[in-house]
């Protein structure tokens, strides 16, 4: 399937969703590209796994907003690549660097730097290491087992929108329980 091809029909599948993130966050190494980067030399030339480029187009021309967060040791080449795929000014977030932390440190970061909550962000990555570690912070992750692709995609989409319907609910719940507070003492009053 063709770039263009991907990228209509990942526009078609965020099409499907009332309730979109606002930052979708990308993992690099076998999440968009198929290799570790710091095996790799700046003068080659990288590739994207097939549908990587298309989805990106996709979430920007729909207003989604997207970052990188790579633990990677070598963020001069994961830079080098991301400009030679013309896709580095697409990002309005990048925190490339090797960390103890499961990019927990990562997503503070594009946080302060976007102002985006951690339940507004979808996370893809090929490590469920880091998926639990980001969890538990609110963003909802998708592992991927063959780079990102269309079915990916749909699996986040889908996932963020449960994520965010439960929030919802017990936000309202919450919500709802406070405010009956008066009725409920008046009920326990007349018993
Ligand atoms: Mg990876």
């Amino acid at each position: 399937m063709g770039e263009e091809k991907v990228k209509e029909e990942a526009m078609g599948i965020i099409g499907m969703f009332q309730v979109v993130p606002r930052l979708v966050v990308f993992d690099l190494d076998y999440t968009l590209w198929p290799f570790y980067c710091e095996c790799r030399s700046k003068r080659e030339m990288p590739s994207l796994y097939p549908h990587a480029k298309g989805i990106l187009h996709a979430l920007k021309d729909k207003g989604i907003d997207v970052a990188v967060a790579s633990r990677s040791p070598s963020p001069d080449i994961a830079n080098t690549f991301l400009e030679k795929l013309n896709i580095k000014s697409m990002f309005v977030a990048k925190e490339i660097f090797s960390s103890w932390s499961h990019k927990t440190d990562h997503f503070q970061r594009i946080h302060s730097r976007t102002g985006v909550p951690f339940n507004s962000m979808l996370f893809f990555d090929d490590e469920d290491r880091n998926i639990d570690a980001v969890s538990k912070m609110g963003v909802t992750g998708i592992l991927v087992g063959n780079g990102v692709n269309l079915g990916a995609l749909r699996q986040g989409l889908t996932k963020f929108s449960q994520n965010w319907n439960t929030s919802q609910k017990n936000k309202q719940k919450w919500i709802s329980k406070f405010s009956q507070k008066p009725d409920a003492s008046e009920k326990i009053d007349q018993k």
